[in-house]
């Protein structure tokens, strides 16, 4: 599949959480395709630990299931298979159960020589008593690296106690916070976009940008997930994280090299620089919404998590300032929402017109070049430019798009690869250059953590609005008011 693989050295990975949804879903096929693919050694091992009470061979039959129901069929080539199925082992331990840790020695210390993956595919409530649990039992190496995921906090408290837990254990090299969002191909070819070509550069800023929207849409409800989101809603769960990462990559000044911690500097100057949005200000730069229902097939976001006077959002949209040089007067409109009109995830960097129109009053006016960059579904990038429409009658003009969707430029061989295969090989090779460093996590919540007060202050109930629309009212009055639209929700 991939032009260049080049093989990571030998490890063990152990998914704690090995029989969850997360480790059958995502982590064991980007695994398998990576050693389909040739990059994970002969030696190395993948051990799934759960409180489920099984053994390996029903875990391996678990795991066959989740290969088949979540892989292609072409790409399920029976020997690359049962290789990886061999790869696997089981250990049932509860790991609230200090005793238990035993035979998770047992097996890491016949490999010594391997780097040692922790994969903490838990709950959150357990990642500080697992990286406890690792120390007292001698498992918190020079060689170990722990990989934990969203959500990383409910608030900048509970984040920087967190950091404490993980900190008091492992070195911050050794700490891999995975955002999924920065392992996709798209998200990478936004900085080869920025700072591999000369062309955009000159452009990037308040001089020439009129303003940049972030949109991630989807258009399922919360489905089974409805008493964590309650809890948490659309801010904590997409905002603090995804899309705050995403502003940061495009907003970043260029780091001195592309080393993990020269860009993390530069995704934090930016968190830094975010206007805070306080008091009555969440009332003109923010906007609340939760799903409507839709006949009785289709309840209501208070129908599907049973909390009738729940205030949990489904929806936001946020305008945010970014307080420096580069975008003073540039608005980057996030917003992100449940049961909307079509799954799609774009960046959309909107261009300001040519200073003067020299074609006069033109039936088919000049429109602002927009660079969209799509993560979902089709990863890709696309430059809008106007064009003299042919034919030899008048002079019009016309909006073409320059389409640079990668899967196309690579054959039809070529799978986009999922941003896990990426992350975790990078976790192998030591890389942290597409994880968030401790700090960032702290300042995106101390700009989320406001926002969370003053609607809570403000005793306002979010807006209703139908499913499968563009989501509430309020927010296309938002953009209107700064002579603004939102673009189409549409793949
Ligand atoms: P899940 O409920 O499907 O799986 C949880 C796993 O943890 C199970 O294997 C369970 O046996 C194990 N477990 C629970 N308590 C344990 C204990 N005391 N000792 C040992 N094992 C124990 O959850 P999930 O959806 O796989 O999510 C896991 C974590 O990853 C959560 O924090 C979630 O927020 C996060 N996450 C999940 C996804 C996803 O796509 N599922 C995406 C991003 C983040």
């Amino acid at each position: 599949m991939s032009s260049m693989v080049i093989p990571v050295d030998p490890f063990d990975l152990v998914i704690f959480g090995g029989t969850g949804d997360l480790a059958m879903r995502k982590l064991l096929p980007a695994l398998f395709r990576r050693d389909a693919d040739g990059q994970i050694p002969a030696t190395a091992r993948i051990l799934g630990l759960a409180r489920t009470d099984q053994d390996t061979e029903s875990f391996k039959a678990e795991a066959r299931a989740a290969l088949h129901k979540h892989v292609a069929v072409d790409e399920l080539d029976s020997i690359a298979l049962e290789r990886f199925i061999e790869r696997l082992s089981y250990l049932h331990i509860d790991v609230t159960d200090a005793r238990a840790w035993g035979e998770l020695v047992s097996y890491l210390n016949e490999r010594p020589e391997h780097i040692r993956v922790y994969y903490l595919a838990v709950g959150p409530a357990l990642f500080g008593p697992i990286a406890q649990g690792l120390a007292q039992v001698g498992l918190a190496t020079t060689k170990a690296r722990l990989v934990v995921e969203k959500p990383l906090g409910h608030d900048l408290a509970s984040a920087m106690t967190l950091n404490r837990e993980l900190s008091s254990v492992f070195n911050e090299k050794s700490i891999y916070r995975i955002d999924h969002y920065l392992g996709k191909e798209t998200v990478q070819n936004l900085m080869a976009l920025r700072f591999a070509n000369a062309l955009f550069e000159p452009l990037w800023n308040a001089n020439r940008i009129d303003h940049v929207q972030i949109t991630a849409s989807e258009s399922l409800g919360v489905g089974t997930r409805g008493s964590y989101y309650d809890t948490a809603g659309a801010i904590r769960d997409m905002v603090q994280n995804h899309l705050v990462q995403l502003l940061c990559l495009l907003a970043m000044e260029p780091p001195y090299k592309f080393d993990a911690d020269a860009l993390r500097d530069e995704k934090l100057k930016v968190l830094r620089s975010l206007r805070p949005i306080t008091g009555r200000n969440v009332l003109t730069n923010t906007v609340r919404g939760q799903y409507l229902a839709h006949g009785p097939d289709a309840p209501s976001y208070l129908q599907e998590v049973g909390n009738p006077d729940s205030k949990t959002e489904s929806y936001v949209a946020i305008k945010a300032e970014i307080d420096n040089w580069r975008w003073s007067g540039v608005p980057f409109y996030l917003r992100t929402g449940k049961k909307l009109r079509a799954q799609m995830t774009e960046i959309a960097v909107v261009f300001k017109e040519p200073a003067h129109s020299v074609f006069g009053d033109l039936e088919t006016p000049s429109m602002p070049n927009v660079l969209s960059i799509r993560l979902q579904p089709d990863e890709g990038l696309q430059l809008v430019i106007m064009t003299k429409d042919p034919g030899p009658g008048g002079f019009r003009l016309r909006a073409i798009p320059l389409d640079m969707t990668f899967a196309e430029g690579r054959g039809s061989n070529w799978r986009m690869p999922d941003a896990y295969e990426r992350l975790l090989m990078d976790v192998v090779r030591g890389n942290q250059t597409l994880f968030m460093r401790g700090d960032e996590v702290e300042a995106a919540w101390r700009w989320i953590d406001p926002i969370i007060e003053a609607w809570e202050a403000s005793g306002l109930r979010p807006e209703g609005y139908d499913p499968g629309s563009r989501g509430p009212i309020a927010a296309v009055e938002m953009m209107a008011r700064d002579g603004r639209r939102w673009r189409e929700i549409e793949v």
